[in-house]
């Protein structure tokens, strides 16, 4: 059996639009979905960078109209791929901020943060959002978080999972575990409908970003995923935009005025549609207004369910195609499957419930647990079930499989094939190793690739390395070639000639895509001077808000008819200075003046207020 970690774990859902994090308490024999500083369950997948100050969550997504260029979201869409991907080129364009290629193709942020430009990869501002994660958790225990097991749609590739646990490691947190998002809500299911038989439960999970769907049997304690599939780019914010494009395309109609090339006005109208997008879950039409949304012009205008089910039908289409798939995939029938679980904000969506209805003729949809927590539930069960220290935390068996068939290209040119030596949906870890032959007499060059295209080319390049081979040895020469997938999902390959021994294992941590070891180290330096100065603002923020409450406190008091009976001139006078004096500071709003001297101010004032309260009990209120 695996080692089990100490100290605390806990489970995060990194989402496209928001994150969760939840723990498993011991003593309460259940799950606790930890509450932001905001008082919400879970907290928006956005950071912002302002010329003062860094914001992660709701207070950065509350500003983003305001600082359109310099507020990030969606960095999930862009972990782990390349800047000349389609997908990332295409979704450039809806994006206020700024993306360039860096080195190697990588895409990089660039952003303006205390006056000068910064740049950041989609691992960090990822870090960010779990480092927020992670302080929610701890002011929650009231002790430091170390360990997470972090979730990924199941549909994510090696580049991006590896990309993930990057994010994991810049935020100070060890990644203990990666599981895939449909089988985290599986367990929170399954944790709620226990029973003894075996059960075939689909998973649905269509989000923001990201689609995935699942299905797993269960049986006493073990989850089987029998197959998965998904699309990393499907969801939520797909409607939105293409709500954002109708609009745009009538406010031109109707006013001339293009707002395609303006982010703060694209922000703006990208919000409102999202919130007409949840009315329309319940009512049949409703109305979306911004005002003064360019050049003054006020927006004002409706949108039916009816319309919006038509602009998002191909979408909606393509997540039954890809139910239909993983259904043949996993060779169960459609009537076999007992529960259709819905997880992820957007299968809220009626016709997206309708379809499901549909397909699986009139089978109940499962909507009990909160499915924008579900997937975090589950996490965090996992995350107690490889910790020390649990009693009560159930005993159960996961068996994921992966979701792309692995292998390596043979053959030169045209006849380059994709020779399959692990194909997608096998139940991981797996470890599985096939004999090939050279094709010509000089050193074997192994491309491992993932897809499931028969063209090796056409499917993702996950990197190379070349095995030696004995000099002049000829052509056919025996290779053993070995693949294995551990619990996370990553692979590693490695590569022997059989007659002389030698091998040669592909260096998949030092991919070209991947930060080093080295960056990362930098990266945490980074992102604890960061944390620090968040830490530093936050403390300066709240010292003068004291004393502004302070002074706010000790006017009220002078200002009471009685003061002059109760205190003497001198000490009216000496109290004034130091309203004065308080003002002075606060005036500045000068978040760089020493927060200690502020403090010290701050104390001297709370001193001078203590007996003028003690003096002038029955009128003054704090
Ligand atoms: P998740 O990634 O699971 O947190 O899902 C977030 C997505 O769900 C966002 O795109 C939301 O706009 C969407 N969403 C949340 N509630 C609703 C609703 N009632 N109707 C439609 N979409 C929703």
């Amino acid at each position: 059996m695996a080692k089990k970690h100490e100290g605390c774990a806990v489970g995060i859902d990194l989402g496209t639009t928001y994150s969760c994090v939840a723990i498993w308490l011991d003593e309460h024999n259940r799950v606790e979905i930890i509450h932001n500083d905001q008082g919400n369950r879970t907290t928006p997948s956005v950071v912002a960078f302002t010329h003062d100050q860094r914001l992660i969550g709701d207070a950065a997504k509350n500003q983003a109209a305001t600082n359109a260029q310099n507020t990030v979201f969606d960095a999930k869409r862009l972990i782990g791929r390349k800047f000349s991907d389609s997908i990332v080129q295409k979704d450039m364009m809806l994006w206020p901020f700024k993306v360039n290629a860096g080195v190697n193709d990588k895409p990089v942020i660039t952003l303006k943060y205390k006056g000068e430009e910064k740049q950041y990869f989609a691992e960090e501002i990822s870090s960010m959002i779990l480092t927020k994660m992670k302080d929610i958790a701890e002011a929650y225990t009231g002790s430091p978080v170390k360990n997470a097991v972090v979730t990924v749609p199941a549909y994510f590739n090696d580049s991006q999972r590896k990309a993930t646990i990057d994010a994991g490691s810049i935020a100070g947190l060890n990644v203990i575990r990666i599981i895939n998002e449909p089988t985290a809500a599986a367990i929170a299911y399954g944790l709620d409908k226990r029973s003894d038989g075996k059960r075939n439960i689909f998973v649905f999970d269509l989000g923001g970003g990201t689609f995935d769907v699942s299905i797993l049997s269960i049986k006493g304690d073990v989850f089987e995923v029998k197959a998965t599939a998904g699309n990393t780019h499907l969801g939520g914010e797909d409607f939105d935009n293409r709500m954002l494009n109708y609009f745009v395309e009538e406010f031109k109609k109707k006013n001339n005025v293009d707002i395609s090339g303006n982010p703060k006005s694209l922000r703006r109208l990208r919000t409102a549609c999202e919130r007409a997008k949840r009315t329309l879950s319940f009512a049949f039409a409703t109305t979306v207004e911004v005002d003064s949304l360019c050049m003054g012009i006020d927006f004002s205008s409706s949108i039916t369910r009816a319309k919006f089910e038509e602009i998002n039908m191909d979408f909606f289409n393509d997540c039954m195609a890809i139910v239909d798939s993983c259904l043949r995939d996993s060779k169960i029938c459609k009537s076999d499957i007992d529960d259709v679980v819905l997880v992820g904000g957007s299968s809220r969506i009626p016709k997206v419930q309708d379809l499901l209805l549909e397909f699986f003729k009139g089978k109940e949809l499962f909507m009990r647990i909160n499915p924008d927590e579900a997937v975090a539930y589950g996490a965090a069960v996992h995350a107690a079930i490889l910790s020390e220290g649990f009693k009560n935390v159930p005993n159960l068996v996961l068996q994921d499989v992966t979701p792309l068939s692995l292998g390596i290209g043979t053959g030169k040119d045209v006849n380059n094939v994709m020779s399959v030596v692990i194909p997608r949906n096998t139940t991981i870890p797996v470890k599985k190793t096939q004999i090939y032959h050279t094709s010509d007499c000089s050193d074997a060059l192994i491309n491992v690739y993932e897809g499931e295209r028969a063209r090796a080319p056409d499917n993702n390049l996950l990197g190379s390395f070349v095995l030696s081979c004995r000099p002049n040895a000829p052509r056919g020469t025996p290779l053993e070639v070995c693949f294995s997938i551990n619990e996370n999902g990553i692979l590693t390959v490695y590569a022997k000639e059989i007659s002389t021994g030698n091998t040669n294992e592909i260096t998949i941590t030092n991919d070209k895509e991947r930060l080093s070891r080295f960056e990362i180290q930098r990266k945490i330096e980074e992102a604890e001077k960061y944390h620090e100065e968040d830490v530093k603002f936050l403390k300066a923020a709240k010292v003068m808000s004291a004393l502004d409450s302070c002074v706010y406190n000790m006017k009220n008091a002078l200002k009471k008819k009685d003061v002059n009976l109760i205190l003497s001139p001198q000490e009216i006078e000496k109290i004034k200075n130091a309203i004065t004096f308080a003002m002075n500071l606060l005036d500045k709003n000068n978040q760089q003046e020493e927060i200690d001297v502020i403090e010290g101010h701050l104390n001297e004032l709370e001193s001078m207020l203590k007996p003028l309260i003690a003096k002038t009990n029955n009128f003054i209120f704090l």
